[in-house]
């Protein structure tokens, strides 16, 4: 045994060093040294990568070279299978080997009894403002399940906030910590198919006796139950009977329960006798911790002022945020880039875009006013005068840049100036930023400042 697992050791060694070869360092080091074999048997290797990206971005783009690697190495092509590491599964089913799940393509990923994904933890949710109280509550009740007065615990919120990783946090820390035995997690729609299925198939009984006989349930997006009269009323008897019975409940919405229109009054007064608490947009700090925690946990170095460049930029969820960053890694790992100013720009340039919609015209000539020290009258008014025409581009440039206002409507905003004035306004400026360094770093500073009051 133990010689089989240092022989494949070797063996992954002389791989890695073959596909050094063939693609640039921060390729390698980003996509194939966290891979561990595990098990060569039978013609077939199983390795483990980090994560569920991390296996469709080899699959989707290093499939072909990971097969000649290993005809290079072995002397035949082995069928290739994935694992994720899913923490300690031993609790609610036999122990499997290495603690890991293994699938293959398109299989389930989740753990199958509790249906938790063991990514979402307390230890990787960063804190902010945004978020403090719903994480203290969470962790109060995944200490001590059923035990306080937090429950149900309902969590809302809008997309990519962090609900579904706050109360799967819950559910692992739970699993992990052994405070009870039967945990399940599931969305209101998975639920509402599994009771549609049970009524089809006769099996309601058995539906409503699984899901009674839970100590921790976790539902997701309840608001999905809206207008499905049959499956709140299932529910609500679960959820009776779990409140009962001192079982704990944890919930999370998109809004607030009272505006929970189509949901039964009765489910909604039950709601009100737990918890409730929400978690809001993060603020520049919380998403700049964020975006370091991320990197430091893919172990990929970014450089702070591109951090600060991603956080002052997508300002609109956590999922967003994540979205970016892992489309800068895969553009720089792609090309065999470094992660550069340049590199970030050109890849969320789209990214970037498209969230302005609450930025005014207005906005950016006051901030590009204040910046240059100019009244903000002049940059509408017909005045000539050298600081003000360049204040006045400068302005005109970044409300092409950073909104989605046709140019016809900035040259209004501009004291009825004509879409060929605002066009000779953004080349100028646009030239300037290519060949002055120092010209370049300036928009930039604008832009943050900019940015920061969206
Ligand atoms: P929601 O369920 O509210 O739509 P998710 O829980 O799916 O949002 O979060 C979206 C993504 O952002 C997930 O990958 C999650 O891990 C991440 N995320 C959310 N909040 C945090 C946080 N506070 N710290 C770290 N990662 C977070
Ligand atoms: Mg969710």
């Amino acid at each position: 045994m133990q010689k089989l697992a240092i022989n494949l050791e070797n063996l992954w060694l002389q791989c890695i060093s073959e596909i050094e070869k063939r693609v640039p360092p921060q390729t390698c080091s980003t996509w194939f040294k966290p891979i561990v074999p595990l098990k060569l048997v039978d013609e077939k290797i199983i390795i483990q990568v980090p994560s569920r990206f991390h296996y469709e971005w080899i699959e989707e783009h290093y499939h072909n070279l990971l097969e000649n690697v290993f005809l290079e190495v072995l002397r035949y092509i082995p069928e290739i299978q994935y694992t994720i590491v899913l923490g300690d599964p031993s609790f609610l089913q036999p122990p499997q080997e290495n603690g890991s799940e293994i699938f293959s393509i398109g299989e389930n990923i989740n753990n199958e009894n509790t249906r938790l994904n063991n990514r979402y933890t307390f230890d990787n949710f960063v804190e902010g403002n945004c978020n403090q109280f719903a994480k203290a509550a969470s962790l109060a009740v995944a200490e001590a399940p059923g035990k306080t007065n937090f429950n149900p615990l309902l969590v809302y919120g809008g997309v990519g906030l962090g609900k579904t990783h706050l109360i799967q946090a819950i559910g692992n820390h739970v699993f992990k910590g052994r405070k009870a035995k039967r945990i399940r997690y599931v969305s209101s729609e998975k639920f509402t198919i599994d009771f549609i299925n049970s009524i089809q198939n006769n099996k309601t009984s058995k539906f409503s006796k699984l899901y009674r006989n839970i100590d921790l349930l976790l539902v997701d997006d309840i608001q999905f139950f809206i207008n499905k009269e049959r499956t709140q009323e299932e529910f609500f008897h679960t959820f009776n009977e779990l409140q009962q019975k001192g079982k704990q409940i944890v919930l999370s919405c998109d809004r607030p329960p009272s505006e929970l229109k189509g949901l039964e009054d009765r489910l909604i007064s039950r709601f009100n006798s737990g918890l409730i608490t929400d978690i809001q947009v993060p603020d520049f700090e919380t998403r700049v911790a964020i975006l370091q925690k991320k990197s430091l946990q893919d172990n990929i170095q970014i450089p702070s002022d591109i951090i600060v460049f991603i956080a002052a930029n997508i300002t609109t969820n956590i999922r967003d945020l994540e979205g970016a960053m892992i489309k800068l890694l895969a553009h720089a790992s792609l090309n065999g880039e470094d992660i550069s100013m340049e590199l970030t720009k050109r890849v969320l340039r789209d990214l970037i875009k498209r969230k302005n919609t609450n930025l005014t015209i207005e906005t950016i000539q006051r901030i590009v006013c204040e910046f240059y020290g100019i009244k903000e009258d002049f940059i509408r008014a017909k005045t000539r005068k050298k600081e003000i025409v360049f204040a006045r581009q400068v302005s005109m440039y970044l409300s092409k840049e950073m909104t989605n206002f046709a140019l016809k409507t900035i040259g209004l905003h501009f004291g009825g100036r004509d879409h060929s004035t605002v066009i000779h306004a953004c080349q100028t400026i646009e030239n300037k930023i290519h060949t002055d360094k120092s010209f370049s770093t300036e928009i930039d500073e604008i832009k943050n400042k900019i940015e920061l009051t969206v």
